[in-house]
C-alpha cells in the first residue's frame, strides 16, 4: 500500500490568507457599498518594463524560426545571463562570482525549499520569528522537526525573535545551529540589517561551520547607501553562505518567473565521516536531475533587465512602490503609528495603536477604514501586536487608505 509523508500532516492548514479572505467577504457582504483598500498582497501590480517586454516577445520570435530556436538550455542558465548578472548586480559592489557559481532558476521560493535537499536531517536550523513561511514549513516537510505546540512552534527548530527590542534583526542563539535563514530586506519587517549586524551572523557562521541561507529578494528596494545589497559584500560571506535572489519583486516577474541562487564554491558542509564537500557540486547535481532550466525567452527576459533602457525603467517602477511606501509611513507616523521598514523595502511593519492585537487592528481597520492589510501574527508568534501593509499597490488607492487612516488615528 502506498503510504504519505506523514510529516505533511503536521502542517498548520494555510491559515492566515484564507481567514483574511473570509472577514474580508463578511464584511463586503454587509457593506456592499464599501470601497476596500487591499493592501494586504505581497504580489506586485506594475506591468513590466517596455523593454523587458520587448526582449520577452523577442525571445519567443526566436523559437519560432529555424536558425534561432533554442530547445533544451543549460540546466544552470545560459551564460549570457549568468555573465550579465555577475557584471551589473555584483560587480558594482564589489563582489567577484565565477559563472559556475550562479544557477538560474524559476523562483526563489523554490530554490530556498529545495536546497534543503542536499542537507542531512541532523542540521541543527534557525529560522527568525516573524518569518516569510516557506522556511519554516519546507523544513517540516521534510522532516527535521517534531509537531508545533500551541504557539506554532515546531519542536527542534531554533526560533530567532525580531522584535523592536532586537530592531527586528535576531540576536545569537544559544544553542549550537547549522543553518540559519536570514532574510534582508526582511519581509514581513520590511527593516534591513547593517553590515556590522550582518557580519555578527557571517562570523558566527564560520566559528561554527554553519551555512547561511541569505534571502535578498527584496535588495533592489535599498535606497540607503551603507545598506549590503549582498551577504557577499561581508567579508568571509563566501566561505559560509549561500544568497538567493529573485527577479519577482525586482522586476514585476512574479507572473513570468525567474530568479538566481549563488552558491559559491568555497561553501562546504562534511559528510557523515566529517570530510569537507563544496555545496556547489551538490547543487550542481541536484539542479541537473531535478530541474531543466527557466523558459529561454524569460531569461531573455530578464537578461533585459539589465539593459540601460530596461534598468531605467526597472528603476522607475521601484521608485512608484518606494513613494508609496513613503506615503504610508509618513501618513501614519503623522497618524501617531509607530511604523517601522518602508525605507529600504516595500513593507511598512506597524506597531498597533494601544496595545491592540494584531487580528484586532486588522478588524478595526476594516470596519473603520476599509482597508486591509495583514495581521503580524499570521508570521509567527513575534509578530503579535505588529501589522504589515505592502507598499505595491496603486497611487491613489495608497494616498486615499492614509487619508482614511489618518482621520481615524491623527487626532
Ligand atoms: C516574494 C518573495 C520571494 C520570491 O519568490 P519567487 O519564487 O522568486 O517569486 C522570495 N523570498 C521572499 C521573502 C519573498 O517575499
Amino acid at each position: 500500500m502506498a503510504r504519505i509523508n506523514d510529516n505533511y500532516l503536521k502542517l498548520k492548514a494555510g491559515y492566515l490568507f484564507p481567514e483574511i479572505g473570509r472577514r474580508v467577504k463578511e464584511f463586503t457582504n454587509a457593506n456592499p457599498d464599501a470601497q476596500v483598500i487591499r493592501l494586504g498582497i505581497g504580489d506586485v501590480t506594475r506591468p513590466l518594463a517596455p523593454a523587458v517586454l520587448k526582449a520577452l516577445h523577442d525571445g519567443v520570435d526566436d523559437l519560432g524560426r529555424g536558425d534561432t530556436f533554442h530547445g533544451y538550455g543549460p540546466e544552470q542558465g545560459y551564460e549570457w545571463l549568468i555573465d550579465t548578472i555577475i557584471d551589473k548586480s555584483y560587480k558594482p559592489l564589489g563582489v567577484d562570482l565565477q559563472k559556475s557559481e550562479v544557477f538560474i532558476s524559476d523562483g526563489s521560493k523554490c530554490d530556498c525549499a529545495n536546497i534543503l535537499d542536499i542537507f542531512d536531517l541532523s542540521n541543527k536550523v534557525a529560522i527568525c520569528d516573524p518569518v516569510y513561511p516557506v522556511y519554516n514549513d519546507t523544513n517540516v516537510m521534510v522532516g527535521r522537526t517534531g509537531e508545533a505546540d500551541d504557539k506554532g512552534y515546531y519542536e527542534g527548530i531554533v526560533y530567532l525573535p525580531c522584535t523592536e527590542e532586537n530592531n527586528f534583526t535576531p540576536d545569537l542563539p544559544s544553542e549550537k545551529v547549522d543553518i540559519i535563514y536570514l532574510c534582508y530586506p526582511n519581509n514581513p519587517t520590511g527593516t534591513v540589517a547593517s553590515r556590522e549586524e550582518l557580519k555578527k551572523w557571517v562570523d558566527y557562521a564560520r566559528a561554527n561551520d554553519a551555512v547561511i541561507f541569505y534571502d535578498a529578494a527584496y535588495e533592489a528596494f535599498i535606497t540607503e547607501d551603507d545598506i549590503p545589497h549582498s551577504i557577499y559584500e561581508i567579508e568571509g560571506a563566501k566561505e559560509c553562505a549561500i544568497e538567493f535572489r529573485s527577479f519577482s519583486k525586482t522586476a514585476g516577474f512574479t507572473g513570468v518567473r525567474c530568479a538566481l541562487t549563488v552558491v559559491p564554491e568555497a561553501v562546504t558542509a562534511t559528510t557523515a565521516k566529517g570530510e569537507k564537500v563544496a555545496l556547489n557540486k551538490l547543487w550542481n547535481r541536484r539542479q541537473c536531475t531535478k530541474f531543466n532550466g527557466v523558459s529561454y525567452p524569460v531569461q531573455r527576459a530578464a537578461q533585459a533587465v539589465y539593459s540601460d533602457e530596461g534598468w531605467k525603467q526597472t528603476r522607475e517602477i521601484i521608485d512608484y512602490y518606494m513613494e508609496n511606501a513613503r506615503i504610508i509611513r509618513e501618513g501614519l507616523s503623522a497618524a501617531g503609528i509607530t511604523c517601522y521598514g518602508g525605507v529600504n523595502s516595500p513593507y511598512i511593519w506597524l506597531k498597533t495603536p494601544e496595545g491592540m492585537s494584531s487580528w484586532d487592528f486588522f478588524d478595526k481597520l476594516l470596519k473603520e477604514c476599509h482597508v486591509v492589510g495583514t495581521p503580524g501574527s499570521g508570521f509567527g508568534p513575534s509578530g503579535e501586536g505588529y501589522f504589515r501593509l505592502s507598499a505595491f499597490g496603486d497611487r491613489e488607492n495608497i494616498e486615499t487608505a492614509v487619508s482614511r487612516i489618518k482621520e481615524k488615528w491623527g487626532k
